[in-house]
């Protein structure tokens, strides 16, 4: 993108966000996700550090957050409400370690403490000498909305204090001087605590059942709720609502905090004394691994509370610490939300690629510009089918939203139409089938445009499952289930995609979790080297098994090793490379094309017909594009080292064997490469040339044949006696 692209961008970008913070923050009113809307955010901001001289002051990354409604008095906040920094990750969270310990040059070994991050709308209260005076809401973070009317309805929130014994007070570890600081402010001076009011799922539901039942608009989500309750002027609508309210912060007084209260796990104890509600989940952590684990079993058992959460708070325990840490910007270092993935983000269609099922039906595949959602990077989401793209009104280059949550597969939930720039570009079904070139058509009062070819389907699998198959590339742990899976979803088209599967890709995919995913690359990536033998006979060439590609292997190497010398001879660069046990496809094209189909019928085993089949694969445009596409996949073909150097000449050179039933010892490929090195050949077919037949358990015609025709029958011992 360059500036001028980038300035339009940004000006979009700046016009959506307003619009839905407008309608989120001031009217209570979700147009849109918190999540995507941070997503949008994300990107004004990771524009604006690209182009700094494109920020403006109205820009919405150069805000805090919504201004204070005009309907209610404003009401200033002692200290500032000041909002937290967002970690997603373990590694966010040992970064915000480091920047505290590089801040505080020494290392940090003070306890955690976990609090549940309440999704719900922040609430000062106010007691003086004990008693309710004000209620407010965040506002900017320095002046709120004074809502006492309506925090009076919340039936947890006490309006006068309860005035703890002493003797709890001694229990929960409080000093005998504490107790008497804390005694003198609830009589005559100032305690604020901060908490969350919030709206119950249960509440939530029934409300949402009852205002459908009288045509009235639902509510969004339960924060919507909340908000929406607290935030406007009649009191009686507060209390219908059922509202809740946990603290989780205590300030006491002129002290500075940490004065009286020396940890946050104190300062709870001492708000409950109070007789307020604090989550009974809030747990000390005695390093990050148990914060950790802490967030993983919050994690877990998130759906099944009874109340909306987004993540935990994770703080230093020891509150003396808190002014030692300050803040940084508009956050403090001594605490961070540690957030559960956000299960929506906003990205870029970058293409469409459709994919064709076993029935022909082709199916459209968004390709997106790779993005995290729901804690995975996503690069492509089904649309299902054409109906659904002209529902969306989708086009290429839209900015949409996507969701993902779980190991549910991603969705584009929708366009944001606002963000076009008038290139994008309407998507048309294709004419001709993406797999097999064969006509497409949309079949009458049908929803799907179909392959008219019966078998397109079937020929790619059976291609694909051949090519990983044990004797040609051996994907172990790539079976045809998977294959099918992939052809199905349009991750693959053919063999030489399957070089190319991205994780994020395999994200994308009915079933696949985080570990399934990284064990498929994993497996792909161990392939990477493949023998050029193996690859030649997993190509699928008509009539060309084991044997013949092992033919045509020998004599591809044979003839690069005298090109190689011949080129030594005169100093050429590139026969170093070309020995050095790798070969490039566009060699192996250009020894294969060299030859006539006399040329290759002359070649031991290889007949007329054979010679045919081979002639035309390596002068078919579309089988040399796929070649090219493996090399430009990453395969890189090795050669064995010629026979000549490492074969040992024994009693058994020029000898042809043939392997039939299974041996107990060792692999079929593994007897066969035993028999190479010693000079042997294999073949496939028992013929009057045959020297050996090696029989393993319930071997079949071969050992007939073999009788029928004299020729020496070893079994397994005898075999392994005459290779050692
Ligand atoms: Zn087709």
């Amino acid at each position: 993108m360059n500036i001028i692209e980038a300035k339009k961008r940004l000006e979009k970008l700046k016009i959506e966000i307003d619009y839905h913070r407008y309608n989120y923050h001031v009217l209570d009113r979700e147009t849109i996700s918190a999540a995507a809307l941070d997503s949008l955010k994300n990107e004004l901001f990771a524009l604006e550090n690209e182009y700094p001289e494109l920020i403006t002051s109205d820009s919405p990354t150069q805000r805090v957050a919504g201004a204070p409604l005009d309907k209610f008095e404003k009401a200033k906040h002692s200290r500032p409400m000041i909002s937290l920094f967002d970690a997603f990750s373990e590694s966010d969270m040992r970064d915000w370690k480091e920047r505290n310990e590089n801040y505080l040059e020494r290392n940090l070994t003070e306890e955690y403490y976990c609090e549940l991050k309440l999704d719900g709308l922040a609430i000062s209260l106010n007691y003086k000498f004990g008693k309710l005076i004000l209620a407010a809401t965040r506002g900017d973070g320095k002046v709120g909305e004074n809502v006492t009317m309506n925090v009076k309805t919340i039936q947890s929130i006490p309006l006068v204090l309860r005035k703890p014994e002493e003797k709890e007070l001694l229990e929960v570890g409080f000093l005998k001087s504490e107790i008497k600081e804390v005694f003198s402010l609830l009589e005559g001076g100032v305690i604020e605590i901060r908490g969350e009011a919030i709206m119950t799922k249960k509440v939530f539901a029934d409300l949402n059942k009852k205002y459908l039942a009288e045509s009235r608009p639902a509510l969004a989500n339960t924060r919507n709720g909340v908000a929406g309750s607290i935030r406007q002027l009649d009191s009686k609508i507060t209390a219908e609502r059922k509202l809740d309210f946990y603290a989780y912060d205590l300030l006491l007084g002129d002290f500075e905090r940490g004065e009286i209260v020396d940890t946050k796990e104190k300062s709870d104890a001492l708000v409950r004394l109070l007789g307020l509600k604090v989550l009974a989940d809030n747990a000390v952590c005695k390093d990050l691994d148990n914060v950790f684990s802490f967030f993983k079993k919050v994690g877990e058992r998130r759906e099944k509370l009874p109340f909306e959460i987004d993540g935990v708070v994770v703080k230093i325990n020891n509150l003396k610490m808190w002014p030692v840490l300050g803040i940084v910007g508009k956050a403090p270092r001594y605490m961070m939300a540690y957030k559960f993935p956000a299960e929506q983000a906003t990205t870029t269609i970058n293409d469409i690629v459709w994919q064709v099922g076993r029935t022909g039906a082709l199916t459209p595949t968004a390709i997106l510009e790779p993005v995290n959602v729901g804690g995975a990077t996503i690069s492509r989401s089904t649309l299902h089918n054409f109906d659904e793209i002209e529902r969306l009104d989708l086009r290429l280059g839209d900015t949409i939203i996507i969701e993902r949550s779980g190991d549910v597969i991603p969705k584009v939930i929708s366009v944001l139409k606002n963000l076009r720039s008038g290139k994008e570009k309407k998507i048309i079904p294709p004419s001709v089938c993406p797999m097999c070139g064969g006509k497409v058509e949309q079949i009458k009062d049908e929803v799907a445009y179909r392959c008219l070819n019966k078998s397109c389907f079937a020929v790619s699998l059976r291609q694909i499952t051949h090519f990983v198959s044990k004797g040609a590339a051996n994907f172990d742990g790539l079976g045809p289930k998977l294959i099918e899976q992939f052809l199905a979803s349009g991750l693959i088209k053919d063999a030489a995609d399957i070089y190319n599967i991205k994780k994020a890709d395999l994200l994308s995919l009915e079933r696949f979790a985080e570990k399934k995913a990284d064990n498929v690359i994993e497996v792909i990536n161990s392939r990477r080297e493949l023998d050029v033998a193996r690859f030649i006979y997993g190509l699928g060439i008509r009539h060309v098994g084991e044997e013949t590609a092992m033919t045509l292997a020998e004599m591809i190497i044979h003839e690069i090793m005298e090109g190689a010398q011949l080129s030594k001879k005169v100093g050429a660069a590139n026969a170093k490379t070309q020995l050095s046990g790798f070969l490039k496809i566009e060699h192996l094209i250009s020894v294969l094309q060299h030859k006539t189909e006399e040329d290759l019928a002359k070649m031991e085993d290889i007949g007329p017909i054979v010679a045919e089949s081979i002639y035309t694969f390596w002068r078919d445009e579309k089988n040399l594009e796929v070649l090219k596409k493996f090399e430009k996949n990453g395969l890189i073909l090795t050669i064995s080292t010629p026979q000549s150097k490492n074969t040992k000449t024994s009693a058994l050179t020029g000898k042809i064997f043939v392997l039939t039933g299974s041996l107990s010892s060792l692999t079929r490929d593994e007897a066969k490469d035993k028999i190479r090195t010693l000079g042997a050949k294999t073949k496939e077919s028992v013929t009057k040339d045959t020297d050996y037949v090696v029989a393993g358990e319930s071997s079949g015609s071969k050992y007939d044949k073999a009788k029928e025709l004299g020729i020496t029958i070893l079994d397994e011992d005898e075999f392994l006696k005459m290779i050692k």
